[in-house]
């Protein structure tokens, strides 16, 4: 309490022990009864300026575990000095109250005093705490909705190879009503036409061609669910003699449009499965060299090293291009932009690109209409030998 002898230097400490925002304890060393405390210690702990004075720490009950408080004093006795970040007290009125406390023993004037510090944290450790919950409860909803996505993605997965299952079963099952559709559209065509009329042998024609038409959309139909059901073994694989093979396949093609093909070598070992690349590769050389029009088709295949690891296979053609807005929309199922012009099921680049995926491995492409189309398929080298 103000005395009017205080001293200048007195007064200011007096003025900053006042007014203080942190609770200020003064206590006797050596019984550890309290001497002074501030208005803020006041108000924090709901005690009155009396019932402090003189008293122990641990007597009034802010200390709940009376060892502790008597421990604690003997350690500030001993060191000089104690500090705890988070220290829980209770306050006159039973209040649970989380404090900072640093206490000092030094001198003041002719008398050894031990200055403890307290500040209220509550609310800072309150908020801390409701900052955690929250953390918490976020990660458990991420954790909620990773386990949905899985979930999601396991029965998109399952529903895919349903109906790839479908498809395939479907196409196979429709081959042998058309087989004979084909046979006896054929014996009609071949046996029977003289005793139609002009308009008759015209209507089995067509039945026939469509039968053909319907057929080569089966067989691509199966091929494109059995490269997307197979089991694949990666394995290291020759790439020229998956080239070669490839561009043997188009040979019947080379031949009647006089096509020229360039296959330029170096050819590095790359990681897939020989089969699925040789028909990934046929289908990009085919349309390379179907999709040209009033001119020679030149045809240019090669591989070149990527970065990270990878091989990038080109198969460059002189040909009609693509507009950049269909780039994308061509590797998906039955989409065609040629469909007058030139033959097709438009399935040959869903088989590329889901080739590729089962690969693991990609696929894109360069090209600008009038100037030709330049197809890309990227795998991981190979290091070992086949
Ligand atoms: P298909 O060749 O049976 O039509 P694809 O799936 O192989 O089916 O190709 C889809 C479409 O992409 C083709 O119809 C054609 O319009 C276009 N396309 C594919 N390759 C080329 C190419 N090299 N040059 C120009 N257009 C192409």
């Amino acid at each position: 309490m103000l005395t009017p002898t205080l001293s200048a230097s007195e007064l200011r400490y007096r003025r900053l022990f006042e007014a203080a925002q942190d609770g200020i304890l003064v206590l006797d060393p050596i019984s550890g009864q309290v001497i002074d405390v501030n208005p803020c210690l006041m108000s924090l702990l709901g005690f009155s300026y009396e019932e402090l004075i003189g008293k122990q720490l641990f007597e009034i009950g802010v200390f709940k575990d009376e060892h502790f408080g008597r421990d604690a004093f003997q350690e500030l006795r001993m060191s000089g000095y104690i500090r705890f970040d988070v220290l829980p007290l209770e306050t006159k009125d039973g209040r649970r109250l989380q404090v900072e406390f640093v206490a000092n023993i030094y001198q003041e004037g002719d008398q050894t005093v031990i200055q403890c510090n307290l500040r209220d944290i509550s609310a800072r450790k309150q908020a801390e705490g409701a900052l955690q919950d929250a953390t918490q409860e976020l990660s458990r909803h991420a954790a909620e909705l990773e386990n949905l996505v899985s979930l999601r993605t396991a029965e998109l997965k399952l529903s895919n190879t349903q109906l790839e299952t479908f498809v395939y079963s479907i196409a196979h099952d429709l081959r042998a009503p058309l087989r004979t559709m084909q046979g006896f559209s054929e014996i009609l065509v071949q046996e029977h036409a003289k005793n139609l009329d002009e308009q008759g042998r015209e209507f089995a024609n067509y039945i026939n061609a469509a039968a053909q038409t319907m057929d080569r959309l089966l067989t691509d139909l199966l091929a494109f669910s059995q490269i997307s059901q197979q089991k694949l073994e990666l394995t290291p694989v020759d790439l020229e003699a998956v080239v070669i093979s490839a561009v043997s396949g188009c040979d019947a093609q080379i031949q009647q449009t006089n096509a020229i093909v360039e296959c330029n070598p170096p050819w590095p070992q790359v990681r897939g499965h020989a089969t699925t690349l040789r028909q990934v590769l046929l289908n990009l050389i085919s349309n390379a060299l179907k999709f040209v029009s009033g001119k020679t088709a030149q045809v240019k295949v090669y591989a070149e090293p990527r970065p990270g690891g990878l091989v990038r296979i080109w198969v460059e053609d002189n040909g009609i291009g693509i507009p950049t807005e269909f780039q994308e929309k061509i590797f998906h199922v039955f989409q065609r932009l040629h469909t007058v012009e030139f033959a097709g099921t438009g399935i040959g680049l869903a088989i590329v690109q889901k080739g590729m995926e089962r690969m693991g491995g990609s696929v894109g492409l360069i090209s600008v209409p009038g100037e030709g189309s330049r197809f890309w398929v990227e795998l991981r080298q190979s290091k070992s030998g086949p």
